[in-house]
């Protein structure tokens, strides 16, 4: 029976990210995974260290763009009707916090979080000899229609107020950035600040090399063998038992179902998106990732070619895929870049944990003493894992958190 000051379950990006700096403030930790590290929704998602995130996603405004999503003629969404009355409580509770002044409210509130995202991943890739994945060359948003751009304002106000560094484009701007683009778009975003990288399985497994070599172990195990013990708790993995005072839930989209066995019950959904990797033809690449704003999917040079990653599917979790959203997309993608042959036979399918406030909560679980919860980063999972390993590895060890933990609280849903 081995005996750890903490255990962590999952090994996403979060789960290891928080793993590596708790070891790195010197706890004994164990990783335990029940897959391989890195290979779930930490895998697939398109990169983007989004440091500048100031407004979520939110639920349409416009009820245009609603019908177009309910006649699934929208290519940035799909849903699966018999899913829809399973998770409309949360798509109310997503619309309420897409308001407005609750949208103000968010911004400020996650700002200092997500200052830290791109310092820390420096930092961390950098002590893991990993620094080769990271690209400090911001992303660009592309946007087709005035209408699309103009309703940005008040985002991109809050952002000058924040004193968020960004720079509004025209076609030709944006071209200077990306000269593969072709000119079907007016406007452009481009947000120096943000960062990428080239593989985020690759990034998720130099985090794991870091926490070994810091003295931490990566096991296989099943999570939902946690139980209490008198002095805290055990998971059993294949070498044994492991016994700790201290335990981090980081399941991603499994978290829901993993916490309501402890009595815990949080409005968790899981927001669905796939990848492809295509080739660009000739010579045309992009050195940064770019979102085809008004059309809904991502692409971003990964070294396995160009990734195109869609918005998003609301869906069962493990429901059987059904990528329909790329049949409107590819052709789309081709009139603003010149996209080639397929680099894979394969189409990913991943699954955002998400609460409907689209905060992660980062924190004590509620009614369980010795538990911690890193669940529910939605859209910025690898953006946000090592300030979430910051902040639980802070709280953990009774040092000040390097910020307000207050609005990751599991305690605000309940
Ligand atoms: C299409 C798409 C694009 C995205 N793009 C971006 C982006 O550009 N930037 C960004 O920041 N985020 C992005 N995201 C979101 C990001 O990928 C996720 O927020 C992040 O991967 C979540 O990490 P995690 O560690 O919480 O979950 P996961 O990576 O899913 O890790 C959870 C782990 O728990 C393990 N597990 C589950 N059950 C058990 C069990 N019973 N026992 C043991 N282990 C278990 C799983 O095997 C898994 O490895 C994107 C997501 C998608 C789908």
């Amino acid at each position: 029976m081995a005996r750890t000051d903490a255990i962590v379950l999952g090994g996403g990006v979060v789960g290891t990210s928080v793993a590596l700096q708790l070891a790195k403030r010197g706890l004994s930790v164990a990783l335990v995974e029940r897959a391989g590290l890195g290979e779930q929704t930490s895998f697939g998602n398109a990169g983007i260290i989004e440091g500048n995130t100031v407004f979520p996603p939110t639920f349409p405004a416009d009820p245009r763009r609603l019908l177009r999503i309910a006649l699934k003629r929208a290519s940035e969404a799909n849903y699966h009707l018999s899913f829809l009355p399973k998770v409309l409580p949360w798509l109310l509770a997503f619309r309420a916090a897409s308001q407005p002044k609750r949208l103000i409210e968010t911004a400020h509130l996650i700002r200092p979080l997500f200052a830290s995202a791109v310092p820390e991943h420096e930092a961390l890739l950098q002590e893991a000899g990993a620094s080769q994945y990271l690209r400090k060359t911001g992303w660009l948003k592309v946007f087709r229609h005035e209408t699309t751009f103009q309703g940005l304002r008040r985002e991109l106000d809050v952002a000058a107020e924040m004193g968020l560094p960004l720079r509004t484009l025209d076609t030709a701007g944006a071209q200077a950035l990306e000269p593969s683009l072709a000119p079907v778009f007016p406007h452009a975003v481009f947000w120096p600040e943000a960062a990428s990288v080239s593989n985020p399985f690759r990034v998720t497994l130099a985090y794991a090399s870091r926490l070994r070599a810091l003295g931490g172990v990566t096991l296989s195990g099943d999570a939902r063998t946690l139980h209490r013990k008198a002095q805290g708790w055990r998971v059993e993995t294949d070498q044994g038992g492991v016994d700790a005072p201290e335990v981090v839930i980081a399941l991603g989209p499994w978290a829901g179902d993993f916490i309501a066995q402890f009595g815990l019950r949080l409005p968790f959904a899981v927001k669905r998106g796939y990848h492809r990797h295509f080739r660009g033809k000739g010579n045309a690449g992009l050195a940064r990732p770019v979102l085809d704003a008004d059309v809904g999917y991502c692409i971003t040079p990964m070294e396995m070619g160009i990734r195109m990653t869609t918005g998003v599917e609301f869906a069962a979790r493990d429901a059987a895929p059904t990528p329909d959203q790329f049949e409107r997309i590819v052709p789309r993608a081709r009139e603003l870049f010149p996209l080639g042959e397929r680099a894979d036979d394969k189409t990913w399918l991943g699954a955002r944990p998400c609460f409907p406030d689209s905060r992660p909560v980062i924190g004590h679980a509620p009614g369980q003493s010795g538990m911690w919860l890193a669940i529910g980063h939605a859209h910025w999972g690898l953006t946000l894992g090592p300030s979430t390993g910051r902040l639980i590895a802070d709280m953990m060890t009774a040092q000040t958190p390097f910020i307000d933990p207050a609005p990751y609280r599991a305690e605000r849903f309940l």
